[in-house]
């Protein structure tokens, strides 16, 4: 496997939706790293496109100009076959619904990635990425059986499971509990700080976004700056003035 220093590159990617009766901005003109070994948290008001430069990112999204990189290669040179087989080695995606298989055991669904890539996943494979979120001793639960953050920790397992070059994260601790919520974070940033990976998370919370290396603010699909090393306070107050000028 080839090791790259690159994790994510967009290079003024625009896009609009045109399917409702007046064109709504998704994203204008947006130029972002995100390197190998960095923690981005991307902050903005309700509908300034944050899921949108996600989708962008992982390339679940058809964009109307720019450029988009993962791992060094370009998304807009892929085939649809091409574009599915990057998808799955290169970008980890964790929902904040998890989005975990019911039927399946903790070692069965941190496993389906490599499954679908027709690859034959190996018990040792599966049992050190469950490891690697502190989960060994859950490999036969099934989701039911876990707690919302080891549920969430099983999503990160099953995203990290192809090794990829970036892991996107549409707030991963939406619908957990304060103390779960920190474990994911702690778990992302150290995921980080490997240097393998770049890890991107949207995120509301401002205690959340001070996990991360820096923070980038969007509105209205725009880039409305950036904070290095944030405290929750400073991103608290960034937050505050961006959504009254929104208003
Ligand atoms: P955020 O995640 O920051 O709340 P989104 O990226 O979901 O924002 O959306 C950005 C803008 O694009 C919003 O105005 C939203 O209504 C619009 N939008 C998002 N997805 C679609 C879609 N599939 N069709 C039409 N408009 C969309
Ligand atoms: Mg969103």
């Amino acid at each position: 496997m080839t090791v790259t220093q690159f994790g994510v590159e967009l290079r003024s990617v625009a896009k609009t939706y045109r399917s409702g009766p007046e064109p709504v901005v998704g994203l204008d003109r947006v130029s972002l790293d995100f390197p190998v070994g960095t923690f981005t948290a991307i902050m903005g008001p309700s509908g300034s496109g944050k899921s949108t430069l996600l989708r962008a990112a992982a390339g679940l999204e058809a964009i109307d100009s720019g450029t988009v990189l993962v791992g060094g290669t370009e998304l807009g040179g892929l085939g649809d076959r091409e574009l599915t087989v990057l998808r799955r080695e290169k970008i980890g995606f964790v929902f904040q619904s998890f989005n975990l298989l019911p039927s399946l055991t903790a070692a069965q669904n941190v496993a389906l990635p490599l499954k679908l890539s027709g690859r034959r996943p190996k018990r040792s494979e599966v049992l050190a990425a469950l490891e690697s979120v502190g989960l060994a001793d859950r490999a036969r639960h099934r989701p039911g059986e876990l707690s919302g953050g080891q549920q969430q920790r099983v999503a990160i397992a099953r995203a990290l499971i192809s090794r990829p070059a970036v892991v996107l994260a549409d707030e991963p601790t939406g619908a957990l509990d304060t103390k779960s919520g920190r474990e994911v974070l702690g778990l992302l940033r150290a995921l980080a700080d490997d240097g393998d990976r770049a890890v991107v998370m949207v995120t509301h919370d401002p205690v959340a976004a001070s996990y991360a290396d820096r923070v980038v603010f969007l509105t209205d699909g725009r880039l409305a700056g950036s904070l290095e090393a944030p405290t929750a306070e400073q991103v608290a107050a960034r937050m505050t003035s961006l959504e009254a000028v929104a208003c």
